[in-house]
């Protein structure tokens, strides 16, 4: 045991901090995965239906994405070693957003680290001036938070898909006196699985002369024709101003990018803080996003078998008495007072699903969250919805 020289008085705030995340229940403590990110995967030593990843296609440890990061490691080594302006731009990088500007049908993408990056990136960079405005759904992401808060514009929050809303903040004096305005929301929705009307959201936003930002962090690999995300899903091609993807879920590694403009890519590149002082992507996770945008092109299958497993458990569980709330993706809450007790119960039956309280969901509205995947049988479906059946009945939640 390491003993620590300094004055253990000091830090004492952190005990008491701990203390008092406990008494509200947001202690965390994570489970471990001892196995791959797998449908049936091995977690805190048991062997389960994990339910509870982003890992939408299964990809995460697929033959022939393994083999192009350890092909990339070959030729390119195991990192960059420098940030992208100064000699961390390398050629794989440079091919991912060439294929990513196809993908998104849009004229240029930016890389970045991770999604919660390229959503600081886009908002600090682009919303520089405390003559700007940021509008931003209510429901949106952290990373969008955070990305508002590091940027100079002041920010106007609108009621969840609250059209209405919207327009009246995009109506205000300050709004028609902005020199820029952004209007940012998810795509999908990452804890009610719910898709922004961005078709509507386009529309008010253009009309009052602001642009439009989409975190298809849920949506990219996941909704639109081959899985091109929500500006797809809603034939908005050419559009939205900005899409934001992660390379963190359906696309099974880790990284970000923002599919936009010839413009706002160029002006990006030279000012946007985590592209100029957070170093590159390895090689090898940028050569899994492009094994991964390869299979989705041509192998159809997994995107299909995504859907036939969304639409079984919903339906199972909607069957069963659950109540799903406002989901269409394969991100399929069942609200529950007592979501803590319910995945701790079904856990031991031998399925994972994950419980959400405050703070990542508002107060009342706690619930377990399941996301099924491309790679679930069902059978492993069916043996869930039998253990959420039971343990469901025992706690009286059906
Ligand atoms: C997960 C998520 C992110 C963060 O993506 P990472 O690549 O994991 O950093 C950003 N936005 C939304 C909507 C997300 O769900």
């Amino acid at each position: 045991m390491l003993h620590f020289t300094i004055e253990l008085g000091t830090l004492k705030f952190a005990d008491e901090e701990i203390a008092a995340l406990k008494k509200e229940n947001r202690f965390l403590r994570p489970r471990v995965l001892e196995s791959a990110q797998e449908p049936v995967s091995v977690i805190d030593g048991r062997k389960v239906v994990n339910l509870t990843s982003n890992n939408y296609l299964a990809l995460a440890n697929n033959p022939k994405v393994k083999k192009a990061a350890i092909e990339a490691i070959e030729k390119y080594g195991v990192g960059s070693a420098a940030v992208r302006t100064i000699i961390g731009t390398m050629t794989l990088h440079r091919e991912l957003e060439t294929k990513f500007s196809a993908f998104k049908h849009a004229e240029a993408s930016i890389l970045f680290q991770s999604g919660f990056t390229s959503n600081v990136a886009v908002c600090q960079s682009l919303m520089s001036s405390e003559q700007d405005l940021l509008i931003s759904d209510e429901l949106n992401h952290a990373s969008i938070i955070d990305g508002a808060r590091l940027a100079k514009a002041p920010r106007r929050i609108y009621r969840h898909k609250d059209i209405k809303h919207l327009t009246e903040i995009l109506e205000t004096p300050e709004a028609r006196a902005a020199r820029r305005k952004m209007v940012v929301t998810d795509g999908v929705f990452s804890m009610d699985g719910d898709i922004a009307n961005l078709d509507e959201v386009v529309a008010v936003a253009h009309k009052y002369g602001a642009f439009v930002m989409v975190d298809d962090a849920h949506a990219s690999g996941v909704i639109g024709k081959e899985g091109r995300g929500t500006v797809s899903h809603y034939g908005l091609d050419g559009q939205v101003e900005i899409q934001i993807g992660t390379l963190s879920k359906a696309f099974a590694s880790v990284g970000g990018y923002a599919a936009t403009t010839v413009s706002l890519r160029d002006y990006m590149g030279s000012v946007a803080r985590p592209f100029l002082f957070s170093s590159s992507q390895p090689p090898s996770v940028a050569a899994t996003s492009l094994a991964v945008l390869d299979i989705l092109l041509t192998e159809p299958r997994h995107l299909k078998n995504l859907w036939d497993n969304t639409a079984f458990l919903k339906e199972e569980l909607k069957k069963a008495g659950f109540d799903t709330g406002a989901s269409v993706t394969p991100i399929t809450p069942i609200m529950t007072a007592k979501a803590v007790e319910f995945s701790t119960r079904l856990f031991d039956e031998g399925v994972f699903a994950l419980a959400l309280g405050f703070p990542t969901v508002p107060k009342g509205r706690e619930r377990l969250r399941t996301i099924v995947t491309a790679g679930h049988t069902v059978k492993d479906l069916e043996f869930a919805v039998e253990k959420f059946k039971k343990v469901g009945k025992e706690l009286n939640i059906i």
